[in-house]
């Protein structure tokens, strides 16, 4: 019987994983194949305190890993299917094998939203993208659409229009909810146009590559085609909970409710993007990482009263 297993090797768990290790709880870490979470997806991060300079998400990652791993973190790789409530603890059924602890922290984080079009599915990976830092390069000197209104979708375009000829962002309003640095960042790059007020409504293609879009006017419901070699969506991210079943309570969006991290079911704790529908930050995550170890401790060594 393990004391805690920890799902999810983004910087939530890994936190996690830092402090119950350094308390001597000997935590089991469940990597998940997208191994390090979305930071793996980014490149510069700004404001994570203490690299006055930045650090690229991969390279925080990979310190911190490190940092969990010296204090005894014990790392399974594969995904977790399964969380169960089991006697006095929890069964976690993973690819690579099952494992039964008193405590499961769930850090699970978020996966890319889609925009639900068939064209969009046929397409994906081969023309629709979701991480322009992992598949932009193919789009040097070509013209490319990003969708969003958030932080990610000017980061997307910013990173892309360092060798694309052409990147046309477009958002479904009239604002954007993007920071002002971000936005002001956007707007003095001359390769990156607007288009407010549209969706995308169909990818086209000869069903080999993306030709181009068809995009609706949401206030005229006008519906224009427009050349493109690719598109990147940056429309936010879902919570990573199916593996869980009913286990958790989630809120509308599926974001697992928690109280400092507790869940309702006793010695389960959530932590990270997965639990987080406001901040979303690498910081926060790190903080609600911190927050569910202590939290997972606790609840260990009451069992043992
Ligand atoms: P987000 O802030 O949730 O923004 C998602 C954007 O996609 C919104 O503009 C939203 O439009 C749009 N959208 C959602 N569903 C859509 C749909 N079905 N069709 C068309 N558009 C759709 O997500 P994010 O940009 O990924 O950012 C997540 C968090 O990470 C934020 O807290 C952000 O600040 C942070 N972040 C920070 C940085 C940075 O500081 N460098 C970089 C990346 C991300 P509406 O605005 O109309 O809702």
């Amino acid at each position: 019987m393990e004391n805690v297993v920890i799902i999810g090797s983004g910087l939530a768990g890994l936190t996690a994983a830092i402090y119950n290790a350094r308390a001597n709880l000997k935590p089991v870490l469940v990597s998940g194949k997208a191994e390090g979470g979305q930071l793996m997806l980014t490149t510069a991060v700004e404001n994570y305190p203490g690299f006055p300079e930045g650090i690229m998400g991969p390279d925080l990652i990979d310190k911190i890993t490190r940092q969990a791993k010296r204090f005894g973190t014990r790392f399974v790789d594969g995904d977790a299917e399964k969380v169960e409530v089991e006697g006095d603890g929890f069964e976690t059924v993973t690819s690579e094998e099952t494992i039964k602890s008193k405590s499961v922290i769930i850090a699970s984080g978020a996966s890319a939203r889609m925009l639900g079009l068939d064209s969009e599915k046929k397409y994906l990976g081969n023309g629709v993208h979701t991480c322009a830092t992992c598949d932009s390069y193919a789009y040097g000197g070509k013209e490319v659409i990003v969708v969003g209104g958030g932080d990610s979708a000017m980061e997307e375009s910013l990173f892309i229009a360092k060798h694309a000829s052409k990147v046309t962002l477009v958002h479904r309003r009239d604002s954007f909810r993007a920071s002002r640095i971000m936005q002001d960042r956007l707007s003095a790059n001359e390769k990156i146009g607007v288009i407010l007020n549209a969706v995308v409504q169909e990818v086209l293609g000869d069903g080999t590559r993306v030709a181009g879009v068809k995009v609706r006017d949401v206030n005229t419901d006008e519906v224009k085609e427009l050349k493109t070699d690719a598109v990147f969506l940056a429309i936010g991210h879902v919570p990573n909970t199916k593996f869980l079943g009913g286990l958790v309570e989630t809120d509308g969006q599926g974001f697992i409710l928690t109280n400092k991290t507790r869940t309702k079911v006793p010695g389960l704790f959530a932590c990270g993007d997965v639990q987080d529908p406001r901040y979303k930050q690498a910081v926060t995550a790190a903080g609600s990482g911190c927050q569910a170890a202590m939290e997972a401790e606790r609840y260990v060594e009451a069992l043992k009263a």
